[in-house]
């Protein structure tokens, strides 16, 4: 009997010390952009850094109680598509054309599956429609039309295109309508991302977004593409980029990042200021956040800001939005 109990005892211990004394560590971003403590109030600033810390710490939670990462990413990606902050679900810009088109991906590192959407308007949680296109598909990129009718058939939430109407998006797209020819990444910020290290181990990336103010002929950025926006894989990192879509997929940025430290076996921070600096040198603006297989953070931007913070198994945290905060 005694030893019995002991058995038992001995197995719930080490269970325990198996998902809670492993390593974890979560990053995410809510956008890079031009941004200056001048135009952005206190009260701006409190509401945007609670928004972060919220996210953080249901993902930090979730990963204390042994969640594998892809769990992570997206519930921790659902508090800020949620949320008319940024530029991901609720908050999305608005295109030309006036309506909200969604883009979003997903990917594991520890198997290389991965899953997007690209152009949908009435999906409330396109991270989620990434994830069943990952998982219940025989496809990695679903777009526009076909990709709602397969989030309809997942059984995920459906929602009329004026869901995502928040006014001052729609105003952002009025004053670029009025100076077309100044077409600027103004209030474009708020695209959202999440790179998780879980306690087993494994690590993954996901990202959404509305894309560009003002974006036309069905445009479609680098969020939902792997390797341009997202990339994940368990021998190197897992990445999600903010920015100029358009540079993010002509240097196939988040997988170039995974490729240096594959090959030429930079850390996961040399890797991101280089390619940062590969961004720069085409005169691209933007940011990135990305994990490694150990749990280093790095998060790296040539904007004025962006949106960021981190967790640490070890209780390490920090929540940012300028560049030297
Ligand atoms: N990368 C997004 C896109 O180009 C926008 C952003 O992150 O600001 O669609």
């Amino acid at each position: 009997m005694i030893k019995r109990a002991l058995f038992i005892a001995l197995f719930l211990v080490s269970g325990f010390s198996l998902v809670y004394g492993q390593k974890y560590a979560i990053v995410i971003h809510g956008g890079a952009g031009v941004m200056s403590k001048d135009k952005m109030n206190e009260a701006a600033r409190t509401n945007y850094k609670a928004k972060l810390n919220e996210a953080l710490e249901l993902g930090e939670q979730m990963l204390k109680n042994g969640a594998d990462a892809t769990d992570v990413v997206v519930k921790v990606i659902n508090v800020m598509e949620n949320s008319p902050l940024f530029n991901a679900g609720k908050g999305a810009v608005f295109t030309h054309e006036g309506v909200n088109e969604l883009d979003a991906s997903i990917m594991e590192g520890a198997t290389l599956n991965a899953g997007a959407v690209a152009g949908v308007r009435d999906v409330k949680n396109p991270i989620n429609a990434a994830r069943e296109v990952m998982v219940n598909s025989e496809h990695v990129m679903l777009s526009g039309r076909g990709a709602s009718e397969f989030a309809k058939q997942q059984g995920l939430e459906i929602v009329p295109n004026k869901y995502f109407y928040t006014e001052r998006r729609y105003q952002s797209l009025q004053s670029l309508l009025k100076r077309e020819r100044e077409r600027t990444q103004k209030d474009n910020t708020g695209t959202v991302g999440c790179a998780v290290l879980d306690s087993h181990g494994n690590l993954c990336a996901g990202t959404s977004t509305g894309g560009m103010t003002n974006k036309k002929f069905g445009r479609i950025g680098d969020s939902p593409i792997i390797g341009a926006g997202t990339y994940a894989n368990n021998k190197t990192c897992a990445v999600s980029c903010t920015g100029h879509g358009e540079y993010y997929i002509r240097l196939g940025f988040a997988r170039d990042i995974s490729a240096m430290m594959e090959y030429q076996k930079l850390s996961v921070t040399e890797a991101c200021k280089k390619e940062i600096d590969k961004l720069s040198e085409l005169e691209g603006t933007g940011g990135v956040i990305a994990v490694d297989a150990d749990g280093n953070i790095a998060m790296e931007f040539n904007t004025s800001g962006m949106f960021r913070g981190y967790i640490k198994s070890g209780g390490e945290k920090e929540i940012a939005i300028f560049e030297n905060e």
